[in-house]
């Protein structure tokens, strides 16, 4: 996967809205951004030729960092990475990206055929304040299993990659959840269980 970090503060596109004589406006923002995103976008695949998927189909993970508002910063009990349900809305979100990734990472957006997208609020002590990582690659041909392309971590509920193919009758774990040992509290805790039955 081409994994590329675009420092800048996510924005939707807005929805079109026609001023007098049909010329749609309020697009300057979106387009600064648009290059903006481009530029980070070229940087990262310089050693590619361009662009890098030219052609086929490909599956994009988008991954939204929004800022913590000031007035939800706490000195006590300072907030920890939570999802961002706030303005903006994934699909519009989403376009701004994928339109600057026209030309970069593919010939054409419709080439994009799966997609992961996630909106998220850093955490007040959060390094990095804001940004759009975006992960990009190939896809096989179909027929696939989907089942193998994607599955749900059984602890955090989150997408992720199996490197083999999940057992729906056993517990999954995503790579975060086993980094932090998740799968051996989970049995150690069914082991204490069946003991106490
Ligand atoms: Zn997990």
């Amino acid at each position: 996967m081409l994994d590329i970090f675009i420092p800048l503060e996510p924005y939707a596109m807005p929805r079109p809205r026609f001023g007098r004589g049909g010329h749609a406006h309020n697009t300057d923002k979106s387009r600064s951004w648009k290059q903006a995103a481009a530029i980070y976008m070229q940087m990262a695949v310089r050693e590619y030729e361009k662009p890098v998927f030219a052609e086929g189909p490909v599956g994009v993970r988008l991954r939204f960092y929004f800022k913590l508002p000031k007035s939800a910063h706490r000195k006590g009990d300072p907030p920890k990475e939570q999802w961002h349900i706030g303005r903006m809305d994934f699909d519009n979100l989403a376009k701004t990206v994928c339109d600057a990734a026209n030309g970069i990472l593919w010939k054409d957006d419709r080439q994009v055929s799966q997609a992961l997208i996630q909106k998220i609020r850093v955490a007040q002590d959060a390094t990095i304040k804001w940004g759009v990582d975006v992960g990009v690659w190939e896809l096989e041909e179909l027929p696939v299993d989907v089942s193998d392309d994607l599955a749900v971590c059984s602890s955090c509920g989150m997408l992720y990659s199996p490197t083999r193919r999940p057992n729906p009758d056993r517990r999954n774990y995503c790579p975060k959840c086993k980094e932090d040992k998740v799968p051996q509290r989970d049995a150690s805790r069914d082991y204490y269980d069946r003991k106490r039955r």
